[in-house]
């Protein structure tokens, strides 16, 4: 189905950055598979293309287009190549937004620069192993000290855990009231902040998830991300546009696992004739290709209500969880359909199955989307 929403500049974007992808990300992705992370160099190089935070202001380093179709594209773009060790939606349009909108004004000279220029990887540290969807359930604390507070805790399944700068922590701040926490930017080298080990995950191989821990660690007042007691509400109210991002990747996903689909049961034989004349061959394939057009509808109208401020949470929800769902149906039904080879790494299916069964689960499970979705709902 043809797409309405984007106009001359942004295909001229995209075509810049699926050029950047094709000759900065492809090469290296099995190499980065295999280590387990990205290079830094990938970072710095995105920078120099003016690919991160382009919505930041110029006086930063950013190009202030500020229109959430550029992370939109950028988002769709990284999920068909299913790179998912490159996390720059997480890092541009995920993290850095916390500093532009809850940062004062020194903070964003400190360290927006960098992170726009890629020399600053960002991460985000809200999960812990005992609280991942009851976020109110942390424990980790930041005790106040007069010109310092002092962290103690530890958090987990972080992603860029090790190759990040600059972490973005939630921290617990008042012991009587379960909703005050503060955002903490702990920095690379802080005495007292230690990293894990890379965790081992079924996909995004090349990600570096990992468990960060905060022992006694003097994070200075100057670190702190707007009001000591109101980071709760600054997470939700930046979890909408996570899953809108979320959401806009999982239907390129979809898309992406479509077409390697169509492409195999095209070629491939069985009892004399390709298993694309099957009657089950063609009617999932439609099946797909129907919710795959819907679904693309549905997000591309979320993406103008949030550049248009009107994107509400549960809406927001409702994208994250039907495409999430969409696309772990679709690489489903496309292993299905590839037989065995689906299930051999060598074919770009299984990956992208691997790759895709977090998506129902981080940035808020399909159970908390429905949580919100019907809380919305008066009922
Ligand atoms: C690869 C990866 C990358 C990640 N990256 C980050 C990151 O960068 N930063 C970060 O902070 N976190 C990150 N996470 C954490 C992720 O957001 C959490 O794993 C997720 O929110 C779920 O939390 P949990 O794992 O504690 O599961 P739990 O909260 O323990 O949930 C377990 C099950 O219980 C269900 N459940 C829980 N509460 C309810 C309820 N009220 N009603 C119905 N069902 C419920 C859940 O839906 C789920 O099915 C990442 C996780 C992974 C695996």
């Amino acid at each position: 189905m043809q797409r309405t929403i984007f106009e001359i500049e942004h295909n001229l974007f995209r075509d810049a950055f699926s050029a950047f992808l094709k000759k900065e990300v492809l090469p290296h992705q099995d190499d980065w598979e295999a280590a387990g992370m990205v290079s830094r160099e990938v970072w710095r190089k995105a920078g120099e293309m003016g690919f991160l935070l382009p919505w930041a202001d110029e006086q930063y380093g950013g190009s202030a287009l500020k229109d959430f179709r550029y992370e939109q594209i950028m988002a769709e773009e990284l999920a068909k190549i299913n790179e998912a060790g490159f996390m720059l939606p997480l890092h541009s349009a995920l993290c850095a937004p916390y500093i532009a909108e809850y940062g004062n004004a020194e903070q964003k000279a400190r360290w927006l620069p960098g992170i726009i220029k890629g020399e600053t990887i960002l991460a985000v540290a809200m999960t812990e192993p005992s609280a991942g969807s009851d976020l109110a359930g942390m424990r980790t604390t930041a005790v106040d000290k007069g010109d310092h507070y002092v962290l103690n805790g530890s958090k987990v399944f972080i992603s860029n855990g090790l190759l990040a700068d600059l972490v973005i922590v939630a921290a617990k701040t008042d012991p009587a009231n379960k909703h005050a926490m503060g955002l903490f930017l702990v920095e690379r080298g802080m005495e007292g902040f230690e990293r894990g080990k890379n965790l081992e995950k079924l996909g995004m191989k090349s990600q570096d998830t990992a468990e960060l821990f905060f022992n006694e660690v003097k994070v200075p007042k100057e670190n702190l991300l707007g009001d000591a007691t109101a980071g709760f509400y600054y997470l939700m109210n930046m979890l909408a546009q996570e899953r809108l991002t979320n959401a806009c990747g999982a239907v390129a996903g979809a898309e992406a696992a479509l077409q390697v689909t169509i492409d195999y049961v095209r070629e491939r034989k069985a009892f004399d004739r390709p298993i694309s004349h099957f009657q089950n061959t063609r009617f999932k394939l439609a099946e797909m290709r129907t919710q795959i057009d819907v679904a693309q509808v549905f997000v591309d109208r979320c993406v103008t209500d949030h550049n248009e401020k009107k994107l509400s949470p549960e809406v927001a929800a409702e994208a994250k969880l039907f495409t999430t769902e969409l696309l772990g149906k679709v690489v489903d039904e496309g292993v299905q359909l590839h037989g065995g080879w689906g299930y051999m790494w060598e074919y770009p299916i299984c990956k992208m199955y691997a790759n895709a069964r977090i998506q129902r689960i981080f940035a808020g499970t399909s159970e908390i989307m429905k949580e919100i979705i019907s809380r919305g709902m008066q009922l």
